[in-house]
């Protein structure tokens, strides 16, 4: 069994599809993943926005354009008259559904039930479709298996029992259901955070110990930069788990912060591939990679530093304890850290607590707090034979303004913390300096420039 993930970059309209189907029909034994159409999830954030802030006709105007947007993918993709109007009765009856829904009051727990309304209908409509081309597949209601505890997290084991609940014996055939969605510990729906279908697609790959897991997407492999921002971005054609937790936590789009685990602790590869190329190599994840040199840049944005100031506080028993414990009871991950004998900085990308925290923090010492900033994370082998690139590094960052460093945490990676401002052209000279201005560099150039 392989998982093949599709995002919604590679479902944008009726002709995608088809050629997700080709795709998938490869396969005789698949989970497929699916996420929303392109652009659905984005509106309907939007409509919630608007719906939360009293704004309904504005929010009826937009649930009426995805409403005819997927009434115009069936149209496009359906040529079987009863096909079309069982594609059709389904965006009606979901729509009037949400409708309905939206007629009455906010809150938060509506508010994701909405959100999941992409990946069902989206689902449901490539359900019907391939079964319509004589590919037979079973669709899978994603909130009968995956859901999170009262961590917020998933487990692969609850996972595994229901998914074996459900598929029984049975493990041949095609299979598929939505990215993102969840219930919550209390049973309500909820969500794996924008762009969770990843995590979706490797927590199922988990569970069933699928062969590999496949992210089909828009653009060939993940590349040695953020391709949004720098240009003659190359693809690394493989990637450790390490080295692809790192570039997805601290940014890389292409893959959900938290989507590695599930596949590297069950040692199952990734495989990242182009929709639109599908011959194309992609990039490979898996534990075995030997690295001789600097493989990546992200960076991500929206991110508070956070510093504690207090006389001789490291001579403290306990001290960094106490600021642990205030952002655990918050239930706010810290990303970056810092210390010296008089300071602790971290950084935190998740400012929902700030007020109490700041509040509880300044019984510690005192507390100074900076947003708009954004971590730069250089991904490789740092430190294997030739341990000075890390300083030549920080060396080719010397015109910016380096808030704080993070380096030794692990081999495979620096951060720094630098004003939101600066992040493009901080990606940019890092390009230049790390990998030259053209693709694509071979290991041996990354050393000789050490
Ligand atoms: P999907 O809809 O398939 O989930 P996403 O938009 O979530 O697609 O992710 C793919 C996009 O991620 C690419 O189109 C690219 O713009 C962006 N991206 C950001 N960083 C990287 C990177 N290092 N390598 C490849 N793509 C990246
Ligand atoms: N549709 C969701 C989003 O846009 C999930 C995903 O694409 O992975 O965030
Ligand atoms: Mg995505």
């Amino acid at each position: 069994m392989i998982v093949m993930k599709f995002g919604g970059t590679s479902l944008g309209n009726a002709e995608r599809i088809r050629q997700v189907a080709g795709l998938i029909e490869r396969n005789s034994d698949s989970f497929v993943v699916c996420s929303a159409m392109s652009g659905i999830t984005n509106t309907l954030v939007e409509i919630a926005g608007l719906w939360k802030s009293g704004k309904c006709e504005k929010a009826d105007d937009l649930l009426d354009e995805i409403a005819s947007h997927f009434e115009q993918t069936c149209y496009d993709l359906f040529r079987d008259t009863e096909a079309l109007t069982n594609s059709t009765r389904v965006v009606i009856e979901i729509f009037d559904l949400i409708r309905n829904r939206i007629s009455g009051d906010y809150n938060l727990h509506k508010e994701n039930w909405l959100l999941a309304q992409g990946e069902i209908v989206t689902s449901k409509l490539i359900a019907l479709y391939l079964n319509s081309a004589d590919i037979p597949v079973t669709w899978l209601n994603a909130l009968d298996f995956i859901s999170t505890g009262i961590d917020g997290e998933p487990s692969v084991s609850d996972i595994r029992d229901r998914l074996n609940a459900i598929l029984g014996e049975n493990r041949h055939g095609r299979f598929l259901t939505q990215g993102y969605i969840c219930l919550d510990h209390e049973g309500n729906i909820s969500n794996l955070k924008r762009g969770g279908s990843d995590y979706t697609a490797t927590l199922a790959g988990a569970a069933l110990q699928a062969v590999s897991v496949e992210i089909w997407t828009d653009i060939d492999g993940v590349r040695n930069n953020d391709p949004r921002i720098v240009e003659n971005t190359f693809p690394v054609r493989e990637l450790s788990f390490d080295e692809a937790a790192e570039l997805a936590y601290f940014g890389a789009k292409i893959l959900h912060p938290s989507c590695v685990w599930p596949a590297s602790s069950n040692n199952i590869p990734i495989h990242l591939r182009n929709t639109m190329e599908p011959d194309a190599p992609g990039t490979i994840i898996r534990s075995d990679i030997k690295r001789k040199g600097i493989t990546a840049v992200a960076a991500k944005d929206g991110i508070t530093v956070i510093r504690i100031r207090s006389d001789r506080m490291l001579n403290a028993y306990g001290f960094l304890n106490r600021i642990f414990a205030i952002f655990e009871k918050y239930r706010t991950p810290i990303d970056v850290i810092t210390t010296s004998e008089v300071s602790v900085s971290v950084t935190i990308d998740n400012p929902c607590h700030i007020k109490e925290i700041e509040s509880e923090l300044g019984s510690l010492g005192s507390v100074k707090t900076e947003t708009g900033q954004a971590i730069v994370c250089v991904v490789g082998d740092i430190l294997e034979q030739h341990q000075d690139r890390a300083v030549r590094t920080l060396d080719s960052l010397r015109h910016f303004n380096v808030k704080m460093i993070s380096f030794g945490g692990s081999r495979n990676n620096i951060s720094v913390v630098v004003p939101r401002e600066e992040m493009k052209d901080v990606l940019r000279s890092l390009n230049s300096y790390l990998f030259g201005n053209q693709s694509p560099k071979p290991d041996s150039w990354l050393i000789s420039q050490a």
